[in-house]
Formats: structure tokens, C-alpha cells, sequence
């Protein structure tokens, strides 16, 4: 029997070299994220790539304030990604609500609802530092610290508590559910 874990520091390696991007463009950072991934910054050189399937993805990228309405697909995708995953988040409204410290409806410590493993603050963050970011979380799945997936396991009831006290509980399957009557207006109209 092969003991896996021998391999680990291998695995590690070919991970961190090869990270597949869930972009989710929330907020006024996703205008950074071309500049990123274009030819003056060029993060593919670090083996990384834009991903738009959470499935085939390992690092998400939340780029700016979060909205409850918001929330919930970044819920839903992040539940959908593999493990192990990675969580990285920048500019300052993910970290603590930004300038929108007072508003109704963005959502003030994205950690509390999905474990992040890296927060760049800024208002907006430069290139230089958001790359600076992604050489942080390289090193961090090198040495094993990047392990907000394992968080997120074992403290699910904090999380799916937190979730439930902003959305109510059952909010996905209301979520999923509410398409039901307006895909039905559809059919009866064709
Ligand atoms: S931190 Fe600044 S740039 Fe980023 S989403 Fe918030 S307001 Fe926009």
C-alpha cells in the first residue's frame, strides 16, 4: 500500500505552480484583474490561469465589496471547488467593509460566512500588490498554512450559522426554487 502523504511536499509544489482562478469580479477590483493577467503583469507566467468553472478551479478571487445577493452565489461556488482551494480577497471592503463600513447591504467580514486565506487591504489594491498576495498564498501552500478548506470542514456549523442569521434558514433551496414560477411563465408562454 502506497502511504500518499510521502508525496505531499511533491503535490504541494505542483499545486502552487499551477493555480486555476475563479475570478469572481465583485466590486470595482475586477478592473484589475485583465491588467493581471495581460501582458505588463503576466501571472501565467506563475502558472496560473482564469477559470470560470469552479469545478475545474482551485483559487478564488473575491476583488471587492460583497453584497448579501452576492454572498450566496459566492457560497455556492465556493461549495462547488475541490479541495483543497483557496480563498484570496482584496481591497479593503472584503476585509472589513471599506467605505461602505455603514451600509445596509454589504457585507462588513466575508470571513465570517467563507474562510479566506489571504486578505490584501487597499482601496484599490495595485498589481504589484495583489501579485505580492498570490506570492504570499504560493508560500503558504508550500509550507501547508494555506488551509482555510480545512476550516471550513471543521468549523461548518460556524460558518452555516452565520449564513443562516444573514439569509434565513433553508436559503438555498428558496434560492433554487425561486426560478420555479417565472421557468414555468416561460413554458406557458411557448
Ligand atoms: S476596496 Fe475600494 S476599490 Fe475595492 S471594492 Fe471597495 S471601494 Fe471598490
Amino acid at each position: 500500500m502506497v502511504d500518499w502523504r510521502l508525496f505531499e511536499p511533491l503535490f504541494e509544489f505542483a499545486r502552487k505552480r499551477s493555480l486555476w482562478i475563479v475570478a469572481f469580479c465583485t466590486g470595482c477590483g475586477g478592473i484589475e484583474m485583465p491588467p493581471l493577467m495581460t501582458s505588463r503583469y503576466d501571472l501565467e507566467r506563475f502558472g496560473m490561469m482564469p477559470n470560470p468553472a469552479p469545478r475545474m478551479a482551485d483559487l478564488f478571487l473575491i476583488t471587492g465589496y460583497v453584497t448579501p445577493k452576492t454572498l450566496k452565489r459566492i457560497i455556492i461556488t465556493y461549495e462547488m471547488q475541490p479541495d483543497p482551494k483557496y480563498v484570496m480577497a482584496h481591497g479593503s471592503c472584503p476585509l472589513n467593509g471599506g467605505i461602505y463600513w455603514d451600509a445596509y447591504n454589504a457585507i462588513k467580514h466575508l470571513d465570517k460566512y467563507i474562510p479566506v486565506d489571504v486578505y490584501i487591504a487597499g482601496c484599490m489594491p495595485r498589481p504589484e500588490a495583489v501579485m505580492d498576495g498570490i506570492k504570499k498564498i504560493m508560500e503558504m501552500i508550500e509550507n501547508g498554512t494555506a488551509d482555510g478548506w480545512k476550516r471550513y470542514k471543521e468549523n461548518y456549523e460556524y460558518y452555516k450559522k452565520n449564513q443562516d442569521e444573514l439569509f434565513g434558514e433553508g436559503w438555498r433551496e428558496k434560492e433554487a426554487r425561486k426560478w420555479i414560477p417565472w421557468l414555468m411563465d416561460k413554458r406557458r408562454e411557448e
